[in-house]
């Protein structure tokens, strides 16, 4: 890709973007000067789903940039990420987050999280299962988490054609943000986000209360693996 064609898929992706949704650009196996690119055009917040590939990122690029962890986090990689990650998107168990607790503790700084819901039906994904969000957050072992801010939700709908069924996902997603934000969250301003549509459903997403659409291939092309 040429960086004039990303900063063209860029704009296209902003010009669709409501007031209050924000991009994140998801740059995984794409190379530095991609990054660079959409950098040079205002581009502030990128997502990454490998550790290593990460940190080699963070060492070469502008150090004003917002990482996102949007991957499945396994929890022997978080001391690696937890000195410098603004946010968190997948957390999907109490044991992560046990464990990015204790490592912003560390730190000495406070990690940013979205909770990773599993609503789509395709098997292969990871998340709570909305049952076992509420029972997680009945359990109240997260509130002693002093060093972990959970700041929303976040799901990926399954990969499929039909609109009907992505947008009956991302509503539920929606429909059980409002139910914990009501039951748990609402002295918190800073529970609000709503992480949903990739590349081939954030036009979608914009209109199911996404806050964040995470678009790679729509900004950066086909990914080389
Ligand atoms: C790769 C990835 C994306 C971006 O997918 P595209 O189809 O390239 O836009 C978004 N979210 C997650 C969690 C991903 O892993």
């Amino acid at each position: 890709m040429k960086d004039v064609e990303i900063v063209n898929n860029l704009n296209a992706v902003r010009a669709c973007l409501p007031e209050g949704v924000r991009l994140v650009a998801i740059s995984k196996y794409h190379p530095k000067e991609y990054i660079e690119a959409a950098y040079s055009a205002g581009q502030r917040v990128f997502g990454e789903s490998h550790e290593q590939e990460l940190k080699e990122k963070v060492e070469q690029l502008p150090k004003d940039i917002e990482w996102h962890f949007i991957g499945h986090l396994q929890t022997n990689k978080v001391k690696y990420i937890a000195p410098y990650i603004s946010m968190i998107e997948a957390v999907d168990s109490v044991k992560l987050m046990k464990e990015i607790n204790k490592q912003a503790a560390k730190n000495d700084r406070v990690i940013d999280i979205l909770l990773e819901l599993h609503i789509a039906e395709e098997e292969t994904k990871y998340g709570f299962t909305l049952d076992g969000c509420r029972e997680m957050l009945k359990s109240q072992e997260w509130k002693d988490m002093h060093n972990v801010r959970i700041c929303g939700v976040m799901m990926m709908a399954s990969n499929v054609p039909d609109e009907v069924q992505i947008r009956k996902e991302m509503n539920s997603a929606w429909e059980f943000f409002t139910e914990i934000k009501q039951d748990y969250f609402a002295d918190a301003p800073w529970f609000k986000e709503r992480s949903w549509g990739m590349s081939h459903d954030y036009k979608i997403a914009v209109q199911c209360h996404s806050t964040m659409v995470r678009v790679g291939t729509g900004i950066f092309g086909p990914r080389v693996y």
